[in-house]
């Protein structure tokens, strides 16, 4: 559920009309939904009735400042990737004590930064990592908490760029040498083991394999408590959204109509399918969404350049690019993509939906029938809240877009547009060109 509609002809975001902010703005800039963000966030918190549970949230998917402390003020703690990540959650006000820092290559500065910082636990992809933790914990003179996260070797069945959890991927350590490394752990002087933790991927629709993971590791974690007295799993992120027909039927999308069987993965599901197993374990329980967190969240709006009218083939050509949203050129992702007035007198067009950059990826959709739109229109593109702005890069020379956050009838921008002068701002002629 979230809270893009159409009030008469004009697509709404809460109560704010998307073509207002498009004017004042300027395009392409993304917009965020506090109250979907809100209610995302309560959906997945409460979904394991009678389960001692964090939402750690997955900065990577949108590290926005205000969506940082929007989510703070929830009570949300937050899962970095970078000491970067941790520093955005810092400078976006909220707190870090109870929240964790994973990722394959930490660097000593990263380790020093989050000791410092006093994060909850570090979450450990190798061996060789865990003796680099107690020597910067050592240097430091603190102890560091830590989870291994184990790999279960399972199959997320999702697109082969975002699966994590088998064993032709760098996260993570092998189930079979987990205990090992546990054993390992348990003899450096600086490292208190504090849990177990598991993230098998992203954008998973369904719930069997986060079912298969927790019957893998449910007898490790039992035995982890046992002989180390751990008090937490962590199950990771990976709930998927959906991105078809996102707006179609009102307040509720399409597939909420379907008998539950046929209906992708929602939190409630999640949560009720996963909750009997972890209560058995009777360890707190971490979940770290990401994409379910602000997807749905968030659009991109863009103005319409041209209309190019091709041999059998037409092409809209719009001002967002995917240096702007690079999910369909990297992920052969799909988002819908509506006017931002709509006008039932119109005629259907088909067309690829393209940006303005020097690339044939450069494409937001194929053969889209879309209500015919022209030059200097607006358009949305539709669950660009996660992995969106984050991936943006200046390609072409073009700026990182504006962000601007929605919450009733209140809307701020949130970052500003890029502008020339910061974009060369690190950059010089040498002496030896002068
Ligand atoms: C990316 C990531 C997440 C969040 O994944 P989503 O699919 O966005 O929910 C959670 N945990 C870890 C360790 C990650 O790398």
């Amino acid at each position: 559920m979230h809270h893009f509609r159409y009030a008469g002809q004009n697509l709404h975001c809460e109560s704010v009309d998307l073509a207002e902010v498009a004017r004042l703005y300027g395009t392409p800039t993304y917009v965020y939904s506090a109250t979907t963000i809100e209610d995302n966030y309560t959906r997945i918190a409460g979904s394991m009735k009678g389960l001692d549970v964090r939402v750690c949230y997955a900065v990577k998917a949108n590290s926005n400042l205000a969506v940082l402390r929007h989510l703070g003020n929830l009570g949300s703690s937050f899962e970095f990737a970078s000491a970067g990540e941790m520093r955005r959650v810092l400078a976006a006000g909220a707190g870090v004590r109870e929240s964790v820092f994973a990722g394959v290559g930490k660097t000593e500065t990263e380790i020093r930064l989050a000791l410092e910082a006093g994060i909850f636990a570090f979450h450990v992809e190798s061996e060789p990592e865990l003796a680099r933790i107690n020597h910067v914990a050592g240097k430091l003179g603190v102890k560091a908490s830590i989870s291994i996260r184990v790999n279960p070797d399972v199959d997320a069945h999702t697109h082969a760029k975002i699966t994590t959890g088998t064993s032709a991927n760098k996260f993570g350590i092998p189930l079979k040498h987990a205990s090992a490394a546990y054993e390992a752990a348990s003899k450096y002087p600086n490292i208190t083991i504090k849990g177990i933790q598991s993230h098998i991927g992203s954008q998973i629709t369904e719930v069997g394999p986060f079912e298969e993971t927790l019957e893998k590791l449910g007898p490790l974690a039992l035995e982890l408590k046992e002989r180390y007295g751990i008090t937490y799993i962590s199950i990771g992120g990976g709930i998927g959204v959906v991105y078809k027909d996102a707006l179609a039927s009102g307040p509720y999308s399409w597939w909420e109509t379907l008998p539950e069987a046929k209906r992708p993965l929602t939190p409630e599901v999640y949560g009720a399918t996963l909750a009997p197993a972890l209560s058995g374990l009777g360890l707190k329980v971490l979940l770290e969404p990401g994409r379910s967190m602000v997807a749905n969240a968030g659009v991109l709006l863009s103005r319409v350049e041209y209309l190019k009218r091709g041999q059998g083939k037409n092409f809209l050509i719009v001002d967002a690019a995917m240096n702007d949203l690079v999910r369909p050129a990297m992920y052969d992702s799909f988002h819908e993509i509506v006017p931002l007035r709509r006008d039932t007198t119109r005629r259907a067009l088909v067309a690829d939906i393209v940006g303005p950059i020097c690339e044939s990826t450069d494409c937001f959709a194929k053969d889209r029938q879309i209500q015919e739109v022209g030059e200097g229109e607006y358009l949305a593109l539709m669950s660009a809240g996660a992995y969106g702005h984050v991936m943006a890069s200046r390609y072409n020379t073009r700026p990182i877009p504006a962000e601007v956050l929605v919450k009733g009838s209140a809307f701020e921008l949130v970052t500003a547009r890029e502008t020339f002068e910061e974009q060369i701002s690190n950059e010089k002629i040498p002496a030896f060109l002068k």
